[in-house]
Formats: C-alpha cells, structure tokens, sequence
C-alpha cells in the first residue's frame, strides 16, 4: 500500500506526507483494528455508528489515533457520533451540521458531495456545497477540512477521474484543502487528481464478511 501511494505521489510530484491514508475497518472485528494500530496506522474509517460504538471500547485506548465516520449518518445518531468519531466526513445538510455542533464538543467535519445522478447515493448536491459550507463555517464547534465523495462503482479507475476532478475544482472554489476520495481500486487516480485522503479497505485487509 505504502509503495502504491508513494507511486502515484512521485508520478505528479506530490509528497508523500500530503496523503493521509484512512485504514477503512468496517466489518472487521476490533482485534484487526488494534493490530493495524500496533503495526503503526493511525487514522481509520468506519460506515456505521452502531458497529462503532460497540468496537470502541473493544479496542482500548489508542493513543493518536483518528476514527473517521465516512458512511452516511442520520441525524438521530448525531450525538453518538460526536461521541465517538474524531473526524464527520459525510455532512450533507445544514441540519446535521447544527445537530453535531449542538452537541457541544470540537469536531473535525467534511462535507459528503453527490456528483453523480445514482439514486442510492447520499451526499450533498454541488449546488448546495456553497450554502451549506457557509452553515459549517458557522458552527463554533465544527472545524470544516474539505470534501469527500464516493464515485458510481467502476471497476475501471479512469471513470472515476471526471469526478475526483470535479470534486477538487468545487473544494477549490469553496476555499478547502483537503479531498477525501479514492478506495482500493482508485487510489492512484484520487492521488492524480489531488486527494488528501485515501479510504483504503479491501486492499489491506481482503474482503470482508457479506451480510
Ligand atoms: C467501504 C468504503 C471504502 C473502502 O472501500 P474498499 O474498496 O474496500 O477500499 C471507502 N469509502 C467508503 C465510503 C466506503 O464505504
């Protein structure tokens, strides 16, 4: 993995240090969680608020380490999530934003972005990025990192480029540095287009459990 994003970095002069990679964990029981601790990983993604909470305190304390909510949340989960999560990647409406910042804690936030038309996806429509990141920047305890968007599953990585750039042209436009995008089978495109952060599951860990 490590050799995979130092690649992509060196291919368009990036450093390594600009890419954080997010260890994504979902479906895997608290002890890979902590061996890829011990093994040196220190940011990590999760999709569901209710496995979270109960891997938590499974894992025992983490010094340094960054819990990254990167599925969608409802907003009746919002205190849990502040709870427990450091970083709220999937923010995509006004009402969750006040909802986790009424919850009285700093938090680190991102804003979910839908570029493409799929029904099942969440995720804030582009028009609605400027609005809503204005709502963020008005929230006292929420510190606003950028964007995240997951493209239409291809297992070709070039389609997902139209929409990595796209995602890095509306951050640009709204004054945000980092851009959550990429996964196992595009990270080298993300990094291309100027992602700041990898989500990375399957190609470190295997497959995970079908339920
Ligand atoms: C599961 C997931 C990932 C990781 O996907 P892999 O293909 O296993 O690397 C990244 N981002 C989100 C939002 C996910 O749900």
């Amino acid at each position: 993995m490590e050799a995979r994003i130092s690649a992509a970095a060196a291919r368009t002069g990036r450093r390594r240090d600009e890419i954080l990679l997010i260890a994504v964990t979902k479906k895997f029981p608290a002890p890979v969680i902590r061996e890829a601790y011990e093994l040196g990983l220190r940011e990590f993604g999760e999709n569901y608020v209710q496995e979270f909470e109960v891997k938590r305190p499974e894992l025992g304390p983490c010094p340094g380490a960054r819990f990254h909510l990167i599925g969608h949340l409802q907003s009746n989960k919002s205190k849990k999530a502040a709870e427990i999560f450091d970083v709220v990647q999937t923010v995509d409406t006004p009402k969750l934003a006040r909802r986790l910042n009424d919850e009285g804690r700093p938090l680190d936030v991102m804003v979910e972005v839908k570029l493409s038309a799929e029904e099942a996806k969440a995720g804030a429509a582009p028009e609605d990025v400027p609005a809503l990141v204005e709502a963020i920047r008005g929230c006292g305890n929420l510190r606003l990192l950028g964007l995240m968007t997951m493209p239409p599953w291809s297992d070709d990585a070039e389609k997902s480029r139209p929409y990595f750039a796209q995602l890095r042209e509306l951050a640009a436009a709204n004054g945000l540095r980092h851009l959550s995008m990429g996964m196992s089978h595009d990270l080298e495109t993300a990094i291309e287009e100027g992602a700041t952060m990898v989500r990375v599951g399957t190609a470190l860990f295997g497959p995970r459990r079908k339920d």
